[in-house]
């Protein structure tokens, strides 16, 4: 499996972004799934290993879904050293009475499940949360965001929440889906399914991620390129004003000229 492949881009990520600094304590969300649970794991092999300390806290959210059983969950944390703690709000309630017929049940309910998760992690002093989105992630909410909201962004490695109380990083951020997969099979993760969404997917998204994979099938290199190219933003090849002074580049000197406006930033103009 591959383990020690996925533990090396862990530690590139948290490396290159800064993810986790002396004495941390960072909140893991584990939902039940394969991705945060492998992370669990990662986080937990590069802990002991680091040559500084930082604490791991699995909290998960039982959002009430019905049949959404934490016992086996909690038990595998137990076997890889770490007490799950166990939120638990009737977010299933809200959600199905809010969300109108025929539309993703997904919004709303991550919402409220950030939301909750955010409060939790400031109470309880967690200077970060951890979360299991992954390369592929990236890739499907770039491509959202390009054919449905009309911008160029993704999810960041590190994010600081708009209230400023909360540090969200994702530590999988270069690591591809099928790899999680491999190792969560091999760990023998017992996924707790989503009833709600399973009922009612985000029809969108399950596309996108489906036209990268067939695309993926012909081009092998195609979803390391579209993360390749969140790290490569040429400013002065795109339309944004805010982001690329136009109207100055009259004034660039010689020597800015010969430099080539691709090294410039907006505010060296
Ligand atoms: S996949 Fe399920 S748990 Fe996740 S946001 Fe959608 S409805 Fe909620």
């Amino acid at each position: 499996m591959p383990l020690d492949k996925i533990r090396r881009q862990t530690v590139a990520a948290i490396s290159e972004y800064d993810l986790i600094k002396s004495n941390d304590k960072v909140m893991v969300a584990v939902s039940g799934g394969k991705d945060s649970a492998v992370m669990l794991v990662l986080l937990d092999a590069i802990r002991k290993r680091a040559p500084y300390p930082f604490t791991l806290h699995p909290v998960l959210l039982d959002q009430k879904q019905p049949g959404f059983d934490v016992a086996a969950f909690a038990s595998w944390v137990k076997d890889h050293g770490y007490e799950l703690e166990v939120l638990e709000e009737d977010t299933y309630s809200i959600v199905l009475n809010k969300t109108e017929e025929g539309k993703s049940y997904c919004g709303l309910c991550s919402r409220l499940r950030r939301g909750i998760l955010y409060n939790h992690a400031a109470k309880m002093g967690f200077h970060k949360i951890a979360l299991g989105h992954h390369r592929d992630d990236l890739n499907t909410t770039l491509m959202m965001n390009l054919f449905f909201n009309g911008r160029i962004a993704s999810m960041p490695p590190k994010l600081l929440s708009d209230d400023g109380r909360n540090m969200v990083i994702r530590p999988l951020v270069y690591v591809q889906e099928e790899d999680i997969k491999k190792v969560a099979m091999a760990l023998k993760v017992p996924v707790i399914p989503c009833n709600l969404c399973g009922s009612n997917g985000n029809m969108q998204r399950s596309r996108v991620k489906k036209l990268l994979k067939d695309l993926e099938g012909e081009h092998p290199f195609m979803n390391a390129s579209l993360l390749k190219a969140q790290q490569n933003i040429r400013a002065s090849q795109l339309l944004d004003k805010n982001h690329w002074a136009f109207s100055k580049l009259e004034e660039l000197s010689d020597d800015e000229r010969a430099i080539g406006v691709e090294d410039m930033t907006l505010n060296s103009l």
